[in-house]
């Protein structure tokens, strides 16, 4: 009787033990799904550290920032940008232009002090926005060659589209891939005031300055969104008529970096 009782209690510890065990690995693998970690095996090295603290903004401030590029209306807007004693912020990506050396492009950004976010490798909405692991893939391929030909690690990026009702992505994948983002450190910048130069045909250069002042009217911090691919020679036209006009009223012209809060859409990310 003594046994049977001794061996119960074992039996019973062991079952306590099990059922213990299970539970804890029942929590584990919820919180792993809680986290959204189902991407963790894929790019390792792909983390960055941005801090927690955004740094305190004064004043009125503009951050000029020109996604698309390179091309060599990039190099038109550094040559401006370095006349004038402005530092901007170019979100690139991955193409090649016939006739213009991608890479000592980027490598003058860098160089001239300026700040080089990720735009995407192919800007291809289809392909990119499909999945989150095409979105992974695609920012990867775009991080190594910023990387590889800078010596500089990209901390901020911008989606193509936007980060929010982006027409080519579902509402679905594309809170994913900021869920996912966010959880690798990086910080993405949308903007406050479009420039205008995002049609298909190339807006002319003084309604792009007309744009541009008018719509910083009433804002303290303004984020310009500005294009410089092949095709555009009116934003590069632009910059600098902008840069002195609004200089005039008062602001004064800064880099995106990782300190900066971003301006991004509202989302539905917390629900
Ligand atoms: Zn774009």
């Amino acid at each position: 009787m003594f046994c049977l009782m001794k061996c119960s209690k074992k039996v019973l510890a062991a079952v306590a033990a099990l059922l213990c065990c299970g539970g804890m690995l029942a929590a584990i693998w919820q919180t792993k799904e809680v986290l959204g970690s189902a991407y963790e095996d894929l790019y390792p090295d792909m983390y960055v550290n941005t801090g927690s603290e955004f740094a305190k903004e004064e004043g009125k401030v503009v951050y000029y920032t020109f996604d698309d590029g390179p091309s060599k209306n990039t190099i038109a807007i550094l040559d401006t940008l370095k006349e004038k004693g402005v530092k901007a912020t170019f979100f690139v990506t991955g193409q090649e232009v016939s006739g213009v050396d991608s890479d000592a492009i980027l490598k003058r950004i860098v160089d001239e002090g300026h700040s080089i976010g990720i735009h995407t490798y192919s800007h291809v909405y289809q392909e990119i926005y499909s999945s989150v692991e095409s979105y992974l893939a695609d920012f990867h391929k775009i991080r190594e060659k910023i990387i590889q030909v800078t010596g500089v690690e990209p901390k901020i990026f911008r989606f193509p589209g936007g980060s929010v009702k982006n027409s080519f992505a579902s509402p679905s994948v594309q809170k994913a891939i900021r869920i996912e983002m966010r959880r690798r450190g990086y910080i993405y910048y949308d903007w406050n005031l479009v420039s205008g130069d995002d049609k298909s045909y190339m807006t002319d250069t003084d309604t792009l300055i007309h744009n541009i002042v008018n719509g910083a009217k009433g804002k303290d911090k303004v984020v310009i969104l500005c294009h410089d691919d092949s095709m555009r020679v009116s934003t590069a036209e632009a910059v600098g008529p902008v840069i002195d006009q609004l200089t005039a009223q008062g602001y004064r012209f800064e880099k995106l970096t990782e300190s900066v809060e971003p301006v991004q859409f509202q989302n539905d990310d917390e629900k």
